[in-house]
């Protein structure tokens, strides 16, 4: 048999037992905003039976990026004459007073760059300008930022730092206990962590299995969820050809040499011990938030939208009055219909569909 036959036939195998599924309900959560995205796409939540619930994570950089961020990074753009760098994810998610947009529509200068490296060279063109790159996301974007520190610092910059809001999964994995009988977890990041970090989870009573972002490798990792559910916790890496046990080490150094780890504030889920990421103390000279004085920041959203709840799991964007009337991604009020990986956006993208036609071939051909 071809191999092409034997991942089909695989595929297959793991669509009737996702399609067949009677048992107890069971609860899955999807960490990863990719997936989210990717799992409305192929349209697989049409094909899950009425026991089958599928949560929306934490697993957006961007929309758990608290709103006393988005004021930090107001802040000095308006009251410090710095240049921002900023991913364009960011530029409209709102803040207690606007967003980055409506400052730079104010006159402040926010620059939008694709990597951290960007803003380095950014800063190395305009040395008379004090360009501060907005740093957000997980273990799978972080060693860039981590990059950019070194690369800035080889190039004694004196006119470069990051406002940084990075952040590590493993604590959201711990905090999200609860609001889920299994996890999907997310490829990319474990990618860099390793399976080991997920597997010793196993020994605090948390399920789940690593699941790349195929038709067939999600159903897969729907199917092993649903085959081992009964069974004392669990943890089953169904994305081996991408994640080893140990990860990537390179990555890992590169984020040990340049940030240190602190408590950090993730939208709906509170402060999380030990879950965010600074530049180190070797690297002061580059965390904005030494450079330069910014007062607390109120971080105030529309009491209406319910982020917070979402990133949780504990409601749907349905669940939120101001879906699809005062808040679509044309106009968004809350940072989950904002970002490419948001869930609000996700729902909004594909609502009205049960699969779009790509997906279904993916997973019918
Ligand atoms: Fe917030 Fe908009 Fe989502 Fe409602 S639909 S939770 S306002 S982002």
């Amino acid at each position: 048999m071809s191999a092409a036959a034997q991942a089909r036939r695989a595929r297959d195998a793991a669509r009737e037992i996702v399609t067949s599924y009677r048992g107890p309900r069971l609860r899955i959560m999807e960490v990863c905003g990719t997936h989210t995205h990717e799992i409305f796409r192929l349209g697989l939540r049409a094909l899950l039976p009425p026991g089958i619930e599928l949560i929306s994570g934490p697993g957006c950089p961007v929309c758990v990026t608290p709103v006393p961020f988005i004021d930090e990074a107001c802040y000095l753009a308006r009251e410090c004459g710095v240049t921002l760098c900023t991913f364009g994810d960011l530029l409209r998610v709102p803040g207690t007073a606007g967003s980055l947009a409506d400052a730079r529509s104010q006159g402040a200068r926010v620059e939008i760059v694709y990597t951290p490296l960007d803003a380095v060279a950014y800063a190395a063109a305009h040395p008379a300008e004090e360009v501060v790159f907005l740093s957000v996301g997980f273990e799978t974007t972080t060693p860039a930022s981590a990059l950019a520190i070194k690369k800035a610092a080889a190039q004694a910059l004196t006119n470069f730092s990051l406002l940084a809001a990075n952040k590590t999964m493993d604590a959201a994995y711990l905090a999200m206990r609860d609001s889920c009988d299994a996890y999907l977890y997310p490829g990319h990041v474990c990618a860099i962590t390793g399976a080991r970090v997920p597997r010793a989870l196993t020994s605090r009573g948390i399920s789940g299995v690593v699941a790349g972002f195929t038709a067939s490798e999600l159903l897969t990792a729907l199917a092993v969820i649903l085959r081992r559910s009964s069974a004392a916790p669990f943890f089953v890496n169904c994305y081996p050809r991408v994640v080893t046990e140990e990860g990537s080490p390179a990555a890992r150094q590169l984020l040990e040499t340049y940030f240190t780890p602190v408590d950090a504030e993730w939208r709906g889920l509170g402060v999380l011990p030990q879950s965010g990421l600074v530049p180190a103390p070797a690297y002061a000279e580059f965390d904005a938030r030494k450079r330069y004085t910014i007062p607390p920041q109120e971080g105030r959203t529309n009491p209406a939208c319910r982020c917070g709840d979402i990133l949780r799991g504990a409601c749907t964007p349905a669940d939120c009055p101001l879906y699809g009337k005062t808040c679509t991604p044309e106009h968004p009020v809350g940072a989950c219909m904002v970002s490419r990986e948001g869930t609000c956006a996700a729902w909004y993208q594909y609502r009205g569909t049960s699969a779009a036609s790509s997906g279904k071939e993916d997973l019918h051909g």
